[in-house]
């Protein structure tokens, strides 16, 4: 083997970039070796080839064949200094993509070509193509003229994708991201174009197509998509939402159109996830509304959290039937939107950021209002919820033994709930950190316990002192026909003594709930039937 390749200068230079392609030739034998990308990217039958000249011929556009053969004949009849022009060639996807080709001829004394080397780069590469899986990007969507052309476009996103990262980490994800393109590829009729779009989204810009036709194509496309199988045998479970927009009805530039789409998908993943969303009038308030809320809640949080106010509801002993502590939950009124429920601001606040500074103030509040408690009326037990996101702040432990200390707070009397734990993505480090906590004399929940969230899974990694269960199961007990939960009620209240903790059960919305649920063995009560939450001065009164 010519001593050219054994070389650690193309060692380097071919492992120094990711869409620079880099090939060396031995003009004597023929051969040339060519960097590892070029071969994956290229899709070239192995790192050393013979004639390739003519192989990567193959590969160029039949449009752009002669002004390659002419550059390049130039170059080696020594008619030309060096090889340099643009043509598109042919990458692993069966898609031609614009390059740069330049290269040098080294002539020996003789001057008789001895070597040629040379290097292609992908150009527009990080704009036009993209470079994990050579689809192009939203660059391309520069030359749509979308008001004179019909059609739909579909944004499709992969649900909890950084969940997916986290387990199986980045090399796989970007396996997973190259297949699932792949699959969506095949599923496209002629015409259609696919385009990376951001991290986990693609964009289906299916010109020509109806609405009818999508909602056939996203059948097929859930049920092809839903397992992607790695090239070790590994399958990994795929769901993903999309939020489709026709042109030029619904949007006829480039800005509406990805606006749309945007908002349509984001509608799609809160509330059908794994649906396919279609751009609507409803869709574009909720948007609107989002935003203003947005800017009302970090109006609010600005002026020293003014809106927010923490409500109480009872936790009841179900023995003594007295109120022996109760639950934060948090309210707020902005200055624009008067009628936001937890559900829907809180969400805000979780998907800008927000929630740290909030929830840290729910933290703060809960624990100075445990200890005034203490000094009026008698010890109670306080919950307040914290999501999975909340608990992996780094200064989440720092901030809740501070406010313990500065209040002087009785740590057994703090309950801390864990609420929607499907996002639990590290169950070892949450375990670990409940773990830390519960030494340090706080109680940790379980909340929405029965609910596809709070898994039985995460009873096997997690220690807790209290299951919350869940108060759809609760609500309906005494009405007929709600005899299966009563059976898993009780199966709950079962396993909780097996693991040896303590249960609350919410939804106890009237007296008949209230006398079948007293028959079982529960800890403690909560719901309508002993109060609503309530404002800090109506749960007082309760107090008394
Ligand atoms: P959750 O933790 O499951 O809270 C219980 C929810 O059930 C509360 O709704 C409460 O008003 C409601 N509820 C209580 N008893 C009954 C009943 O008998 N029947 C019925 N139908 N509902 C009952 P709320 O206050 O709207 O809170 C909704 C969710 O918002 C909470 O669900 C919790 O996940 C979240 N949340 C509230 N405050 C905070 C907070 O400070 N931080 C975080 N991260 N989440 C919070
Ligand atoms: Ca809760």
């Amino acid at each position: 083997m010519s001593d050219i390749f054994n070389n650690e200068l193309f060692e380097a230079f071919a492992s120094a970039s990711d869409n620079v392609y880099i090939y060396v030739c031995d003009m004597k034998t023929d051969i040339s070796r060519w960097s590892l990308n070029s071969v994956d990217y290229w899709a070239l039958e192995s790192e050393y080839i013979e004639d390739a000249a003519n192989m990567w011929a193959k590969h160029i556009h039949p449009d752009d064949l002669d002004v390659y053969m002419d550059d390049i004949t130039k170059v080696f009849a020594g008619k030309k200094k060096t090889h340099n022009c643009q043509y598109r060639a042919k990458n692993y996807l069966g898609e031609y993509v614009w390059v740069e080709c330049k290269g040098s001829v080294i002539r020996d004394e003789e001057g008789t070509p001895k070597i040629f080397a040379g290097l292609m780069t992908r150009i527009d590469g990080q704009s036009k193509y993209d470079n994990l899986t050579g689809l192009l990007t939203t660059q391309w969507l520069h030359s749509c003229d979308f008001a004179a052309q019909t059609g739909v476009a579909v944004l499709i996103g992969i649900d909890g994708f950084r969940k997916v990262m986290s387990h199986y980490g980045y090399n796989t994800g970007d396996e997973i991201l190259v297949e699932f393109s792949k699959k969506i590829k095949t599923l496209c009729h002629p015409g259609w174009q696919l385009l990376r779009f951001s991290g986990d989204e693609f964009l289906l810009l299916a010109v020509s197509a109806d609405r009818q036709e999508i909602e056939d194509f996203y059948k097929i496309f859930c049920r092809e998509t839903d397992v992607i199988e790695l090239q070790d045998g590994h399958k990994v479970g795929i769901s993903a939402s999309a939020g489709a927009v026709c042109f030029p009805q619904d949007a006829d530039t480039r800005e509406h159109l990805i606006n749309k789409l945007e908002n349509s998908l984001e509608y799609a993943k809160n509330i059908d996830k794994g649906t396919l969303v279609f751009c609507s009038e409803e869709i574009v308030r909720t948007h609107e509304r989002r935003q203003i809320l947005r800017d009302d809640l970090k109006q609010c949080i600005k002026n020293d959290f003014q809106g927010f106010e923490l409500y109480y509801q009872p936790f009841v002993d179900s023995e003594t039937q007295t109120i022996v502590g109760c639950e934060c939950l948090l309210r707020w009124k902005g200055d624009k939107i008067k009628d936001s429920y937890p559900g829907e601001f809180i969400k805000v606040l979780e998907d800008y950021g927000g929630i740290r500074e909030v929830g840290f103030w729910v933290m703060e509040q809960s624990i100075r209002q445990q200890v005034e408690w203490r000094d009026t009326y008698k010890d109670l037990l306080v919950s307040f919820n914290v999501s999975y996101q909340q608990f992996m702040d780094e200064t989440f432990e720092e901030r809740l033994d501070f406010y313990a200390k500065t209040y002087g707070a009785k740590p057994e009397y703090m309950i801390i709930e864990l609420t929607e734990s499907c996002a639990v993505d590290n169950p070892k480090e949450l375990a670990a950190m409940f773990d830390r906590l519960r030494r340090r004399g706080f109680r940790i929940a379980l909340d929405d316990f029965g609910t596809a969230y709070a898994s039985l899974e995460m009873l096997k990694s997690l220690q807790v002192d209290y299951i919350k269960v869940e108060h759809s199961f609760v609500r309906e007990l005494s009405e007929p026909g709600h005899d299966i939960d009563y059976v898993i009620i009780d199966n709950l209240l079962d396993l909780c003594r097996h693991l040896g903790c303590l249960s609350i059960v919410e939804g106890v919305e009237n007296s008949k709930v209230a006398e079948i649920v007293g028959t079982m063995d529960v800890s403690l009560l909560q719901g309508y039937y002993y109060s609503k939450p309530v404002c800090q001065e109506d749960f007082e009164k309760l107090l008394v």
